[in-house]
């Protein structure tokens, strides 16, 4: 074992579709696995997810929805992040829905399709407030005309319109309902011209789990599929999902040490009094953020522990109290349903529980993806 083991549970992944796909009630569910699916691993992530029940699978790289379709993933695939340098032809050839984010990249696309005998589905991407990806309100008429040109030559089909929101997490932020106004209003522009949608999506996780009323066709979870909801359930039971990572090491020193004992570069954590130190073998060479010092937890035995003093390189110091059961070997969760969460580790570093398992996750043994 390296000096982080990281185990994803990938029953959990399955599980937590079902429960979105529930909540998604007659929207279909596209699981998002993009960034190596969180961490939890790009190939096992989908299957799982496709176990589930998701009917779609998105992802930001066009080589993620290759790689899906090279390990033989034959369900519908959504890739939406590229320039004019698309991969156009290989992802037409894998019958993979693009995103179409401006003018040069529908052009790009056009000029691929007029090669070959298959037409490429395409979902046009409007920013209606993320200040993000697609095409502004003011330019999407032009880019119907000539999406819908192209459609009516055999070229491609529009098969969706979607986009994103930017305060998804903060439930009744007045941003989230102008978006979705936005949103229906390039919908019916659409509409008004007879194209046929087949899917409209805006949703992500939180709006997945807070706004039943904006789910459309299709809701995109990502951070919910692996058992991290981004809002507070008001029930307090997690909206009935379960986090799948798991990120442990082990005790590998323990001493007796008197009271005043400063511990680790800096002495920034002294002994309070006559006490046992643990030492962890892992540190920020491995992942563990260095501003976790002295600030974030870690469960061994049952029990929790501050990182006491500064996270080194490659290890850290708890410390254990005066009168531990804790031996040399023992287990040490970082993050798993037997500690710590994500979101802990998250407040404690001051940053979001996304970057806690993107980070965590990048340590995986890639061998078994
Ligand atoms: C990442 C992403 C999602 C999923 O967001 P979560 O907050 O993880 O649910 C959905 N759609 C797009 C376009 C994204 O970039």
């Amino acid at each position: 074992m390296s000096a982080l083991a990281i185990a994803v549970d990938y029953d959990a992944i399955t599980d937590n579709v079902r429960t979105l796909r529930a909540r998604a009630a007659d929207a279909e569910v596209m699981a998002v696995v993009k960034a190596d699916a969180y961490g939890h691993g790009l190939l096992p992530s989908a299957a799982a997810a496709r176990k589930g029940g998701a009917t779609w699978l998105g992802v930001a790289q066009p080589s993620e929805a290759l790689a899906l379709r090279a390990a033989g993933d034959s369900g519908r695939i959504f890739t939406w992040l590229y320039g004019t340098e698309v991969p156009a032809r290989a992802l037409i050839a894998a019958d993979v829905d693009l995103s179409v984010n401006s003018a040069e990249v529908l052009g790009e696309i056009i000029a691929v399709a007029r090669d070959l005998t298959v037409a490429p589905r395409i979902h046009i991407c409007v920013d209606t407030g993320l200040g993000r990806e697609g095409v502004t309100l003011h330019d999407l008429p032009g880019l119907l005309s000539v999406a819908q040109a192209a459609q009516a030559e055999g070229l491609l089909r529009i098969a969706g319109m979607w986009s994103h929101l930017a305060w998804a997490d903060q439930p009744g932020h007045p941003t989230i309902n102008l978006q979705a106004e936005n949103f229906r209003s390039a919908v019916v522009l659409a509409e008004e011209r007879d194209i046929d949608l087949e899917v409209r999506h805006l949703a992500n996780s939180a709006c997945t789990l807070t706004r039943p009323d904006l789910h459309f066709d299709l809701v995109r979870p990502g951070i919910a599929t692996y058992g991290l909801p981004p809002v507070e359930d008001p029930d307090g039971a997690n909206f009935g999902l379960r986090p799948a990572m798991a990120v442990r090491s082990r005790v590998v020193l323990v001493k007796d040490v008197p009271e005043g004992q400063g511990v680790s570069y800096g002495h920034e954590y002294v002994t309070p009094y006559r006490t046992t130190l643990g030492l962890v073998s892992a540190g920020y060479a491995d992942g563990v953020f260095r501003a976790a010092g002295n600030r974030a937890e870690v469960e061994i035995r049952g029990r929790r522990y501050r990182i006491a003093g500064r996270v080194c390189m490659d290890q850290f110091v708890v410390d254990l109290g005066p009168a531990t059961q804790v031996c040399e070997g023992d287990v040490v969760t970082l993050v798993g349903p037997d500690g710590p969460t994500a979101r802990d580790w998250a407040t404690a570093v001051d940053t979001i529980d996304y970057e806690i398992v993107c980070r965590f996750g990048g340590l995986r043994d890639k061998e078994s993806a």
